[in-house]
């Protein structure tokens, strides 16, 4: 297969064994710049042969990389690290151009990347293993945990390469090698970081593989391919669904991190200033598109008014710009298909008795009319059965409902079939830990939110997926157990079939 790389009109091939290559029937997809709804590259479309020589390499990969001491793979680690952080300005532009990120937004998150490949270096030899006190007499029993194998990454668009850093280090450091399937939307920025990888003489070629194009194309044949032995999925639910079903295949075990309704709670006592600002973070970040976006947000009654008014005059002030200039606020959203999709829900808003409080249109930016742009968009006046208060959005827009006591509070948050984050915004130390147990959700920020490192783990309960990233646990996700029984005592063995 031949290189891809083809400018003026550049296109990116899927990245296997070390190399770029060509679809075997020459496929290629366009991938579009939200900011003004036009193609600004293009890349291979794979299928199920693209697949095999990708799981092929990854698998021809996994003897040298798992033989290398887990010390020496952290040492690489580091060094792909370096390579990374010294990159991280092109990477950035490269995520912002293709999924219309603020670079106000990506750049800061694209240079802190580097800290996961670091921290999961420093595990890399720290991968626990235990002596077992069984009830066996002459007998020593451990356990220890080794890699999978080849190991399917799935991303999606809205953060790609933050998406692929909670996963990739850590499936590298237990000593896996990996197939990659970014979003069609949004694959340019994983193929710039793997060869930044590779350039730095730390990662062997086929240890990590992208194979680009559909999800069912690509991603099917991917996760249902025999010799895959592990898959960490961030995506929809949907998707997840068909994930599952295909690993009916190789049986292998599946991580997902999915959407989310994440509710954030304002108390009386909170500081209303800081919650304020929480909650635009919360749910305006990354133009909304973002699994844990807080996009139903409960305040108590007393200060409900005062808060509308508050939320309301802070988000006036946002500017809703090009994901290049540094004054925006909020950029484009990432692909056309949300556009229709966020303005659908709102209009289904007001149909549920809804009120639309600010925003909710279209954005028309003056030098991008064909940008796909909509207004920071606050709604009020919903009851928990109105689509907007049950389905991720995805988008800039927030719905905010007062209530009356912490019990009403918590029933109001849990009223989902989701369960990844919470918010929690209250001055009272006691009711903070009175609540926390009582949030259906793998997360909960207290005065606070969209927090995230390397060493705290990450994941959603209920129709959030299963499984974590990050931490400790992160890296577990990555290995498997094996026990061993060692016979040590000089007896004769018992002979089963001669009685006594
Ligand atoms: P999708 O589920 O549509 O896609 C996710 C990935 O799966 C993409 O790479 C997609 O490829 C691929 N895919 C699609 N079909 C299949 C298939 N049959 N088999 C295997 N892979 C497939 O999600 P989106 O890209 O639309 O991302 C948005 C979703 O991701 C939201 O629900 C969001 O909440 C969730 N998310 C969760 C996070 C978390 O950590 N919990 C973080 C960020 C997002 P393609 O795009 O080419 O179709």
């Amino acid at each position: 297969m031949a290189v891809v790389h083809s400018d003026p009109v550049r296109a990116y091939g899927h990245w296997i064994a070390g190399a770029f290559v060509e679809s075997s029937n020459g496929a290629l997809l366009d991938s579009f710049d939200p900011s003004t709804g036009r193609p600004w590259t293009r890349i291979a479309r794979g299928g199920q042969a693209e697949v095999e020589v990708a799981v092929a390499a990854a698998a021809a990969a996994f003897p040298a990389w798992s033989a290398l001491s887990p010390r020496e793979r952290g040492k690489r680690l580091i060094v792909m690290a370096d390579a990374f952080e010294a990159a991280s300005p092109a990477l950035a532009a490269a995520e912002s151009r293709d999924n219309g990120k603020l670079m106000r937004e990506v750049a800061p998150l694209v240079s802190y990347l580097p800290e996961y490949f670091r921290y999961f270096a420093e595990l890399a030899d720290k991968v626990p293993g235990e002596v077992v006190s069984t009830d066996k007499t002459g007998m020593f029993a451990y356990t220890t945990r080794e890699p999978f194998g080849v190991c399917a990454l799935i991303t999606p668009w809205n953060s790609p390469l933050y998406l692929l850093s909670t996963k990739l280090p850590a499936a590298l450091a237990a000593g896996n090698t990996v197939v990659v399937k970014p979003s069609e939307h949004a694959s340019v920025s994983t193929l710039e970081l793997v060869q930044v990888l590779e350039a730095s003489g730390a990662l062997p070629a086929g240890v990590v593989n992208v194979v680009t194009g559909l999800g069912p194309e690509v991603g099917a044949h991917l996760v249902s391919h025999p010799r895959v032995a592990k898959i960490a999925f961030t995506g929809g639910l949907a998707t997840a669904r068909a994930v599952i079903t295909g690993t009916a295949q190789n049986l292998a075990p599946v991580s997902l991190e999915l959407g989310g309704k994440s509710p954030q709670l304002i108390f009386e006592d909170a500081d209303l200033p800081n919650a304020v600002v929480g909650v635009i973070a919360g749910v305006f970040a990354a133009s909304g598109q973002s699994c844990v976006a807080g996009s139903r947000v409960f305040v108590q009654a007393s200060i409900y008014d005062r808060f509308i008014a508050e939320l309301r005059e802070r988000v006036s002030q946002i500017t809703v710009g090009h994901p290049t200039d540094p004054s925006s606020d909020i950029g484009p959203l990432a692909i056309a298909d949300q556009l229709t999709r966020v303005a659908g829900l709102v209009s289904s808003a007001v149909r549920s008795g809804g009120t639309v409080v600010y925003g909710g249109q279209r954005y028309v930016h003056p030098d991008n009319p064909d940008g796909w742009y909509f207004e920071p968009t606050i709604v009020t006046g919903l009851d928990m059965t109105a689509p907007l208060m049950r389905e991720e959005v995805f988008g800039p827009v927030v719905a905010v409902t007062p209530f009356e006591d912490e019990d009403e509070a918590v029933r109001l948050a849990n009223d989902t079939d989701f369960g990844l984050a919470a918010g929690l915004w209250t001055n009272d130390v006691r009711r903070a830990h009175r609540l926390v147990p009582k949030l259906a959700a793998g997360l909960v920020w207290v005065n606070t939110y969209r927090v995230a490192g390397p060493a705290v783990p990450f994941g959603g309960r209920g129709l959030s997926g299963y499984g974590v990233e990050g931490g400790t646990a992160g890296l577990t996700e990555f290995t498997q157990s094996k026990s061993v029984w060692i016979n040590t005592s000089s007896d004769p063995m018992a002979d089963p079939f001669k009685m006594r």
